[in-house]
């Protein structure tokens, strides 16, 4: 079987509303469909998200959007828990039907798991891997130091392009979460798009 279905598949069979989308509008389509008006949505920091300019295009469309790379408030990490959406990447799925994450504060991958009455999680379909291994490999050795890179973190891996599991001061793998199934509160939909898309 495809690699797509067969993580569409699995990632069911998990408990998750998953889907996959041969382009990014008829993703952006499904989402549209699936948000209420009138919900509160947050975004999580995602470059997947900001090459879909999904935040403008919700904002064109009347939604109440926040994001912290955009949106300059007083505490607004916080203020964006008790919001009803959240939006966001994640650094890896497995072929298995896993999510797997690393995160420097944690904000992320805490309201991807508990907090918001449902969470889209919407990624490119390079960012499905093997197994959990390799998931890890390619977080490790691809995205976090390309993510370090883009925030000037100053770890070792930014010159590298390899992990060295540093001790720097501006190390951003601090938390690491596995997702393997459902969490019982918590609607997740999985939204794949067959194109490349964030690290
Ligand atoms: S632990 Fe340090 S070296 Fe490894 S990817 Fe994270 S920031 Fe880079």
């Amino acid at each position: 079987m495809y690699l797509l279905d067969q993580t569409i598949e699995a990632l069911r069979k998990n408990g998750f509303d998953a889907d996959a989308f041969q382009n990014r509008e008829d993703c952006i389509q499904d989402l549209l469909r699936k948000i209420p008006k009138e919900a509160t949505i947050a975004f999580g920091g995602s470059m997947t998200l900001k090459e879909l300019d999904l935040y403008n295009r919700l904002k064109e469309e009347g939604y109440d959007v926040k994001w912290h790379w955009v949106d300059q408030e007083d505490q607004l990490l916080l203020k964006m828990r008790t919001r009803t959406v959240y939006i966001t990447s994640t650094n890896a799925i497995t072929k298995d039907g896993q999510l797997y994450n690393i995160d420097g504060n944690g904000n992320r991958v805490a309201s991807m798991i508990y907090g918001h009455q449902d969470v889209f999680i919407i990624a490119g379909s390079n960012k499905i891997a093997d197994d959990l291994q390799a998931a890890k490999d390619r977080v490790k050795n691809h995205a976090a130091p390309l993510n370090a890179k883009r925030l000037n973190a100053g770890t070792p891996c930014t010159i590298t392009g390899k992990c060295s599991d540093c001790n720097s001061p501006g190390r951003i793998c601090n938390v690491e979460t596995l997702i393997s199934k459902k969490p019982k509160p918590t609607n997740i939909h999985i939204m794949i798009i067959e194109e490349e898309l964030g690290y």
